[in-house]
């Protein structure tokens, strides 16, 4: 079983390489931010208290996002695996996951860490935002560059964090996600083995 957690801003290709592995390992993609999103839609309990911490970037109460990674975790447990994604995000979210993994004894394999010059992806959320100006607008209320650019200063707070917290660990690995998707993908399947 492969368990992996992937970090990095929003715009680093997280998404598109995490669609890659479940296509091609039948990994399970547990992303926090598609929970959450859902839960929203579906005007649910926990998706009215989430609504306004998502609509401007911040971040949801851990004990929220606590519940629904474990509720995740519970469904990954018949799969090949899983891909957690935009989780954790605080060393509270980091120390209740390495909790509950050790109770289950299934730790973590790896944490990649999507590693990207912060220029570049201001010139990324750019265009990100410009490409969702001229569409009919957004099915994400939270992309628009000032959100953006709030997300991207919440991830710089994270990974402050949760750098170290892994490395202690040995467990992060950086890839460098200035490369294009395929030489990421590659990067990605040499660090995880086949
Ligand atoms: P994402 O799709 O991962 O960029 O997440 C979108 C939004 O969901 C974030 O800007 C936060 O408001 C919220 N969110 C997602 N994951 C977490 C998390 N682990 N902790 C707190 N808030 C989160």
């Amino acid at each position: 079983m492969t368990r992996l957690v992937f970090i990095g801003p929003p715009g680093a290709g997280k998404g598109t390489q995490a669609e890659r592995l479940i296509r091609e390992r039948g990994l399970l993609h547990i992303s926090t931010g598609d929970l959450l999103r859902d839960a929203i839609k579906a005007q649910s309990a926990l998706g009215v208290q989430a609504k306004a911490a998502v609509d401007s970037g911040g971040l949801v109460p851990d004990e929220v996002v606590i519940g629904l990674v474990e509720e995740g975790l519970e469904i990954a447990a018949g799969r090949a695996g899983y891909i957690l994604d935009g989780f954790p995000r605080t060393v509270a979210q980091a120390s209740a996951l390495e909790a509950y993994l050790a109770e289950k004894n299934l730790p973590l394999d790896h944490v990649i860490l999507f590693d990207i010059p912060l220029e570049l992806l201001e010139a990324r959320i750019k265009t990100r935002a410009e490409r969702l100006r001229e569409a009919e607008g957004s099915s994400r209320s939270d992309d628009n560059a000032d959100v953006l650019r709030r997300r991207v200063g919440e991830f710089i707070r994270a990974t402050v964090q949760l750098g170290p917290f892994y490395e202690q660990r040995r467990l992060l690995r950086r890839i460098d996600a200035r490369q294009d998707v395929e030489a990421v993908a590659a990067a990605i399947a040499s660090t995880i083995g086949a």
